[in-house]
């Protein structure tokens, strides 16, 4: 069983610049990664698009980001270890025994849980045929563009995902509908008086996708009930998009007494859980009960206050602020 001073959960943004940060401050640490790459949200949900909102960079493309990012996390050498989906984590004697799919061991003396939306479990609307075709015209995320060139794509829900989806893949498609189960949406409103304007999307509301119908091998058409006027009636799509959100897998806090609060960890203002050593940063943690500003940038500042936390916690004679970067000389 191998022994570091901490692990890290998820390798995507917010566990990439912990790790970075772990070396910044001398930390041992090993980063524990379910997916066979790095980048998490960015690389499994938008790879494609373009982020505009990350200090520094003006404009990159979500996958050449978490490149960038990735390289930044290697700048102290340390180790983030690839599909190692972390099942549990034990409290034992003041240590924490990480086990990685029930395979292989670690203990640390802290923890800090980047784990985002989870490992990717989407929700499914649970329509007849929704398994059927999934990968053959039903997509729960979009990785390329290019798979809806000439399109006509239905995207089901009503959040920012949804909206943001429709805008990526509009140009290339010959026609869009967005499809919302009640008479509201979750997205931001430039979003949607975007997706108002746009002459090839179409807003059903109040519907439900009941049936996703093809000929075995690809998607033809979906059948959609009105909630209100309690119809049915059939559309032609060749492709699904359903983007109504992750469930949180809760594994990795089956052994740990860690407070939570809906789909987030709770923690203080110095990032620690309700558990002394346990710290958590990222989409997945809150300070707050008000829903978080899940951002690249808010996780990037919440793992280097973490961090810079758990070095006082691991070696409570050290300085809380390690000092500025630009002092160093590498
Ligand atoms: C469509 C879309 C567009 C977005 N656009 C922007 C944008 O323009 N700008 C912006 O700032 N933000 C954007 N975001 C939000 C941004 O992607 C997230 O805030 C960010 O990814 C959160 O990073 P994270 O590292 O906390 O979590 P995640 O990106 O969710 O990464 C968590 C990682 O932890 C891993 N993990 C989970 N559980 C385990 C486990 N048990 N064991 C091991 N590993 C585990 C996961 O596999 C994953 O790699 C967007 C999000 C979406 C969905």
């Amino acid at each position: 069983m191998e022994d570091t001073d901490l692990i890290i959960v998820g390798a995507g943004p917010t566990g990439m610049f912990a790790t970075f940060c772990a070396g910044l401050r001398d930390i041992n640490s090993i980063t524990l990664e379910s997916l066979g790459t790095h980048g998490g949200q960015m690389i499994e949900l938008y790879p494609d698009k373009m982020v505009y909102d990350v200090q520094a960079v003006p404009k990159m493309k979500s996958s050449e980001l978490s490149d960038k990012m990735y390289e930044q996390s290697m700048l102290f050498n340390r180790r983030i270890e690839f599909d190692s989906k972390v099942t549990d984590i034990i409290p034992e004697n003041g240590k924490f025994t990480v086990e990685v799919k029930n395979e292989k061991k670690y203990t640390a003396k802290s923890i800090l849980i980047c784990g985002g939306v989870g490992d990717f479990h989407p929700n499914k609307i649970g329509a007849e045929g929704e398994d059927n075709y999934n990968g053959k015209g039903v997509y729960y995320a979009i990785k390329s563009v290019d798979d809806f060139k000439d399109k006509t794509v239905a995207i089901i829900g009503g959040g920012d995902s949804a909206f943001d989806y429709q805008m990526q893949i509009s140009p290339v498609c010959k026609k869009t509908y967005i499809i919302q189960h009640n008479n509201t949406f979750k997205a931001a409103e430039s979003s949607v008086d975007a997706v108002k304007k746009d002459s090839k999307a179409e807003i059903i509301m109040n519907n439900d996708v009941k049936k996703i119908n093809g000929d075995g091998n690809t998607v033809k058409s979906i059948e959609i009930f009105d909630n209100t006027s309690n119809t049915s009636k059939s559309i032609d799509v060749d492709a699904v998009v359903i983007a109504i959100g992750y469930k949180v897998n809760p594994s990795i806090f089956k052994s740990l007494p860690i407070e939570t609060n809906n789909r987030y960890i709770k923690v203080d203002h110095n990032y620690k859980t309700s558990v002394d050593g346990v710290y958590a940063a990222g989409d997945m943690a809150n300070v707050s009960d008000e829903p978080k500003f899940a951002l690249i940038s808010v996780g990037g500042a919440e793992a280097y206050i973490a961090i810079n936390n758990i070095k006082k916690y691991i070696s409570p004679n050290a300085s809380l602020f390690g000092g500025h970067s630009s002092s160093l000389n590498l």
